[in-house]
């Protein structure tokens, strides 16, 4: 069984998320065969030399996790600075942006999600200046305190700091969807990002393929995430 998870969300300021996560993990450790987090793991990550005791303390947790379980990490539009070193910290292995898995018969093609919001163009402008090595080079380069208030401006500016809700989320674009899915002969698209969590089906050159949209982390929502096994999908709820 493969369990994925992304839109955690977690922060200092949502001390509650972060315990949900260790109940998660020492529940799941060697349990699942794999655990995927599809990125948004964090609310913000400014870079994996960040001392603060939070990014410390998560990190304790993923290394105690993967010491027993495969653990694989995807980045998202929160968590994009994290890099070679968390992975080392971390047992985590890190995935592109666009990968693909196979998993008993099935090809599972994994993304946060943000790449396919193609109706946001200034944002998607926006995805490929922050993604560049250029600015990895140029931020790293900031101390720690520059670095937290580039990354409150980022949020204040895209306007996704005021909220975490759907409706200001743009959607995916459904042509993005099917290119995708085609362009990678995949069976099932797993991602996160949007915060409408649902199992979409679609008819792609005549076969069946699904889509699955992670649920984020809210102390009102039960489901967390959701697991694979021989092709069938369930959500996890905890
Ligand atoms: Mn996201």
């Amino acid at each position: 069984m493969l369990l994925f998870l992304s839109d955690l969300h977690l922060a200092p300021r949502r001390p509650a998320l972060l315990a949900r996560f260790r109940v998660l993990l020492e529940e799941q450790a060697g349990r699942v065969e794999a655990l995927y987090i599809l990125g948004d793991l964090f609310d913000a990550w400014i870079g994996d030399d960040d001392p603060a005791p939070f990014a410390t303390e998560v990190k304790r947790l993923l290394k105690r996790f993967s010491e027993t379980t495969p653990l694989f990490f995807q980045r998202g539009n929160r968590d994009f600075m994290v890099g070679d070193r968390f992975s080392t910290e971390t047992g985590a292995r890190l995935l592109e942006d666009e990968a693909v898995v196979e998993h008993q018969g099935l090809r599972l093609l994994l993304m946060h999600g943000d790449q396919l919001c193609t109706d946001d163009i200034e944002y998607q402008q926006v995805r490929a200046q922050l993604r560049s090595p250029q600015f990895r080079q140029q931020a790293l380069a900031l101390s720690i305190p520059e670095r937290r208030a580039l990354a409150a401006e980022y949020r204040r500016r895209s306007g996704e700091s005021l909220s975490l809700k759907p409706a200001d989320i743009t959607d995916v674009n459904p042509d993005t969807v099917r290119q995708a899915l085609e362009s990678h002969h995949a069976d099932l698209l797993i991602h996160g990002h949007t915060h409408r969590p649902a199992i979409h089906e679609l008819e792609i050159n005549g076969r069946t393929a699904r889509r699955v949209v992670l649920p984020d982390w809210r102390e009102e929502e039960p489901r967390c995430g959701v697991t694979l096994e021989h092709s069938r999908l369930e959500w996890l709820t905890l």
